[in-house]
């Protein structure tokens, strides 16, 4: 038993070591000057005379920027991200997964920085991958592409190397990544801190964009992101209808509990980075859903009595409907501190593992997303529940990734499920996919 750990322990290090940078060094650029230092890479202190070889796993050897020790987010760090995946039931194929994942995402990023829905096949080596969605999205999947980078335990401040498995000779640096991704997020930010156009749906462009920054400020204490993050959040606090929840846009009057719930997950992520957000923020969002519960635990959509299968017309109607809304309102209550009555909480959790990821008409990423989230706060990984919910979860998530036979779509996931088809498509599959499979330690 402890053998096969210490083989997975190994494992992961050497899937997620990639090759040192040659250089060491970094570019002076504003975003390159976190207020703490990264400590300089490598081994250890103990672990004198450790050489490294690209690739190759060295046992007492960081490969990981220490610069976000001491923050809200150490548990994507090196060892302690390890440690975790394995407690909580990852594997090495899971790993494995999010690597690969993160390496499509790298590959299709914009020459501008940013992640485009629509026109990443433009990346592509190759035949296209297909799949594109709709460009109204950008900024929300970019936000989203960068959190799975944050939650593997990069920052813009990450120099480590990873070879493109497609491209012979072409490197990666994650680090880099995330800066233009970051530059290009800003970029994108007005004069009110709002992100992107003001779209048919933007508050969830908004949403996601913020949970982003909040993040990137947050693991690597960048000074230059603090005030776009701070801007972020008042936009964002300032857009809910007063005591209750969000909607598409800012105080339309209007709320529901999916557009609610992420934005209570990007102010969550503010909070753990130290940026202020109003406790009334938090009560009307548990107020809303406290008001759309229903005794048997359901969690409407726009009401109490909007319960049930939601139908988007082209895009949702084929698939199954789950308790997507649950698992957003118990995470909502669980990161703002709120203790559920435990009938509620035993409720909420039940119907999640009365449902447990499954494929065909049953897929559905942003539920195994949201049930991974809630069931994994629930009660931890020691729990029979998430135990049951994890298993199924891999089972169904990996073998949809896309693998090396299928050239340029390798570490993909393909949107043709019951929310990302039509919007994100690929890129917005593949991040939240590569989120998943982060529970563990993110
Ligand atoms: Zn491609």
């Amino acid at each position: 038993m402890e053998l096969c750990r210490a083989f997975l322990i190994l494992g992961w290090v050497s899937l997620f070591a990639g090759v040192l940078s040659a250089s060491g060094c970094r570019a002076s650029d504003d975003l390159e000057t976190p207020s703490r230092r990264s400590a300089p890479e490598g081994p250890l202190p103990g672990s004198a005379g450790a050489s490294h070889s690209p690739g190759v796993a060295q046992p007492g050897a960081r490969r990981w920027e220490p610069a976000q020790e001491g923050t809200s987010w150490a548990s994507r760090l090196g060892k302690k991200r390890e440690a975790l995946a394995l407690e909580g039931g990852g594997d090495e194929r899971s790993e494995a997964a999010v690597l690969a994942g993160l390496r499509w995402l790298a590959r299709h990023q914009g020459a501008d920085g940013g992640w485009h829905a629509k026109a990443f096949p433009g990346r592509c080596n190759g035949a296209k991958c297909g799949n594109w969605g709709d460009p109204d999205l950008d900024v929300g999947v970019t936000g989203l592409v960068m959190l799975a980078f944050l939650g593997a335990g990069f920052t813009h401040a990450s120099s480590v190397e990873f070879p493109d498995p497609e491209i012979p000779g072409r490197v990666f640096r994650f680090g880099e990544v995330l800066k233009k991704g970051q530059q290009w997020l800003l970029s994108q930010q007005d004069r009110e801190g709002g992100f992107g156009a003001r779209s048919e749906k933007y508050m969830y462009n908004h949403a996601l964009a913020t949970q982003a920054l909040a993040e990137a400020f947050g693991m690597s204490r960048a000074e230059v992101l603090k005030t776009p993050a701070e801007r972020a959040v008042i936009f964002l606090v300032t857009a809910q209808n007063p005591g209750k929840g969000w909607r598409y846009a800012a105080r339309s009057g209007d709320n529901d509990s999916s557009v609610t719930g992420w934005c209570v997950l990007a102010l969550r992520s503010a909070g753990l980075a130290g940026l202020s957000v109003p406790q009334s923020t938090f009560d009307g969002a548990n107020a809303w859903f406290d008001s759309v519960t229903t005794d048997d635990h359901d969690v409407g959509y726009t009401s109490k009595e909007a319960t049930g299968h939601v139908i988007i017309p082209w895009n949702s109607e084929r698939w199954a409907d789950h308790d997507t809304l649950c698992a957003l309102a118990f995470v909502t209550k669980f990161f703002t501190g709120q203790a559920l009555p435990d009938a509620r909480r035993k409720g909420f959790i039940e119907r999640l593992v009365h449902d447990l990821p499954a494929g065909k008409d049953k897929t559905d990423y942003v539920y195994w997303n949201l049930g991974s989230l809630a069931l994994f706060a629930n009660q931890g990984s020691k729990s029979s529940e998430w135990q049951k919910w994890n298993e199924a979860m891999k089972m169904v998530i990996l073998p949809l990734q896309a693998s090396s036979r299928d050239g340029c779509k390798a570490g993909s996931w393909d949107g043709s499920e019951r929310w990302g088809s039509g919007g994100g498509a690929r890129i917005y599959a593949t991040a939240i996919n590569v989120l998943t499979l982060e529970t563990y330690y993110r």
